[in-house]
């Protein structure tokens, strides 16, 4: 179909990857015999992106001369203005240069061939200075950056397949499919929504007011490929952009699609790249708040861009990327007028209301209690109470740590009747017992115990994330082993139990006899005898066994749990007319 009334892509034309069906058939054969480079969720985003013409005028992953010309002068050596490198890491260059290699997914679905014309090595110093403006760790990419091969590929690209999404394939349109449906509607002016959070009122009210001042169509534009560490899932964001697209928005102008973008945070190079990609997909405003495209802000709190920052970089470039921004503030509830407006045109006089990020997720969600309608649309209250709910209802992991005989097992146990009693189903992942099965015949070399305790955290994180409850027993004598398994099954619920037992006191004990053999040198490695143990240095609870008894100390962690929400009061603890509320957040979620 022919572009007549929207914005020409960038470079004039969209960049089309795919190749015909029997020519695909034929590399495919073909494939089998060369080699292949697995691509990361990252790069398999930019090269579905390059595929569909998302990144016109790009055709490839770009050579050393378009990279460092990107990085030193936000430009293609021909001059278009393009902000970031797009580029193919790679960690070996042996044999690649002049070769044909697949491009395969995670999964290792062949995806592309590419002749690889270069090999070079990527500016490891230089490339998150100049993108990102800091070297800092603090910045998701920049740390994520560490971890890529030393080396980018670049060569002609032949598309085979695009990457097959199983999740809305009906939301999932080319730059091409929205440019149609967008002609369709009849207007040269859209405005785009770019979005990686839940929308609530305010963002609603946001899209609403910059797709009135432009009176355009509205592309609401969530990214889907690789958005900022710690956001919300994307099945329980696009889940509630549908239902308010549906019920919300005016279905002759607004067009929700997904973009398998993977996102930078890179403030305001990266907001000039936004304003590029949604060009290509037919936009000429892009929505803009405060703050755009910011990564989270550094360990001491500060934030890595000035707020309007991104805004005005965009603004500076706008007539070469033929993309304007609608800028806008951030908006603020007024209660007294039951309206939203911008933070910055409101009288000092007027009260206000917010519910900032960290409120929602401790002070309404962690805690059951539904979002208020002034603040989101029930809709969306109830599917984030669906896929947050409280933390008494979340998963948990009890990670008892101590040297043998400490008493692990002893209070493990009698914490596992306790929490049943409290209305939790518990799994019991006990060192020795573990050993039968997960980690049948593993020794007692640092390596061995070492990848006991991690296959032991392996099942826990995934037992906590489905919301269950798994209390852990296991010496696990390291920190960094510990640490480990504590990211795995995610800090906020892992709690970590010091079982502080002097090694003289195991030692008298020896449950099964194995400081006895350790000190016959009957057995070697042993933990407290001839193996060192690390103590914790910030515990979450820190037990004492020698004045405290099993069942005290058992206590301690159930009193522990309750004070921060892991458990509810039982119901013989509350009053008749608080059971009612307290199971009303638990209706709301199955509107
Ligand atoms: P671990 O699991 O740490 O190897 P166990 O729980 O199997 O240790 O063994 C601890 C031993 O110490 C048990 O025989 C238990 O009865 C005894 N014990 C004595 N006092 C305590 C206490 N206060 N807490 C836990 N165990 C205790």
């Amino acid at each position: 179909m022919k572009n007549e009334v929207l914005i020409q892509p960038y470079g004039g034309s969209l960049v089309d990857l795919l190749v015909g069906r029997e020519e695909a058939l034929q590399l495919t054969k073909e494939a089998t015999e060369l080699s292949s480079l697995q691509l990361s969720p990252r790069s398999l985003c930019d090269l579905e992106m390059l595929a569909v013409g998302g990144f016109s005028p790009l055709r490839r992953f770009m050579n050393r001369a378009e990279y460092l010309s990107v990085l030193q002068n936000m430009r293609l050596p021909d001059g278009t203005l393009w902000p970031i490198p797009i580029t193919l890491p790679c960690s070996s260059a042996t044999g690649l240069a002049g070769k044909r290699i697949g491009l395969r997914s995670p999964s290792n679905h062949l995806i592309a061939v590419m002749d690889v014309e270069e090999v070079y090595e990527r500016e490891v110093e230089l490339e998150p200075q100049l993108v990102c403006g800091t070297s800092s760790d603090d910045h998701s990419l920049v740390a994520e950056m560490r971890t890529w091969g030393k080396y980018y590929l670049s060569g002609p690209i032949k598309v085979l397949e695009l990457p097959q999404h199983y999740d809305y394939p009906e939301l999932r349109l080319t730059p091409e499919q929205v440019r149609e449906r967008l002609e369709a509607m009849g207007n040269p002016e859209v405005i785009a929504f770019h979005t990686r959070t839940a929308m609530h009122r305010a963002q609603e009210v946001l899209a609403k007011r910059a797709q009135q001042s432009v009176a355009g169509s509205l592309l609401v534009h969530p990214v889907v490929g690789v958005t900022r560490p710690g956001d919300i899932d994307h099945f329980t964001r696009v889940q509630l952009y549908k239902l308010l697209v549906d019920r919300y928005f005016d279905p002759n102008s607004t067009l929700l699609s997904l973009l398998p973008l993977a996102l930078r945070m890179a403030g305001p190079r990266e907001a000039v790249w936004h304003a590029i990609v949604r060009r290509n997909f037919g936009a000429n405003h892009l929505i803009m708040s405060r703050n755009y495209a910011a990564p989270e802000n550094t360990s001491t709190g500060q934030p890595f861009y000035a707020p309007h920052e991104a805004q005005e970089m965009v603004l500076r470039f706008s007539d070469e990327t033929g993309v304007r921004p609608a800028i806008f503030d951030d908006l603020v509830y007024l209660p007294d007028d039951d309206r939203y407006e911008q933070s910055t045109r409101i009288p000092k006089s007027k009260r206000t209301l917010s519910i900032s990020s960290h409120q929602i997720r401790n002070d309404y969600l962690a805690k059951g209690k539904l979002l208020p309608p002034w603040f989101t649309r029930p809709e969306t209250a109830a599917v984030l109470s669906k896929t947050f709910p409280p933390r008494c209802r979340q998963g948990v992991c009890i990670w008892f740590t101590g040297l043998p005989s400490s008493g692990k097992s002893t209070v493990a146990e009698i914490l596992a009747i306790l929490l049943t009693e409290h209305g939790r189903r518990i799994t019991m992942l006990d060192g020795d017992i573990v050993r039968t099965h997960l980690s049948h015949g593993l020794g007692f070399t640092r390596e061995d115990r070492d990848i006991n305790v991690r296959r032991i955290g392996f099942v826990a994180s995934e037992i906590a994330r489905h919301n269950g409850t798994v209390i852990c027993a296991a010496v696990s004598p390291f920190n960094s082993t510990r640490n480990e398994v504590r990211e795995m099954a995610g800090s906020e619920n892992f709690v970590l139990v010091y079982v502080n037992t002097s090694p003289e006191v195991c030692e008298r004990r020896d449950v099964k006899g194995f400081y006895a053999k350790a000190r016959a040198g009957e057995i070697h490695g042993f933990t407290g005898v001839d193996d060192p143990y690390e103590p914790p240095q910030n515990p979450d609870i820190e037990l004492e066994t020698v004045h405290s008894t099993p069942e005290q100390n058992a206590r301690k962690i159930i009193d522990w749990m309750r004070e921060r929400g892991f458990i509810e009061p039982l119901f013989d603890e509350v009053e008749p007319d608080h059971i009612a509320l307290s199971i009303q957040p638990e209706l709301g979620a199955g509107i």
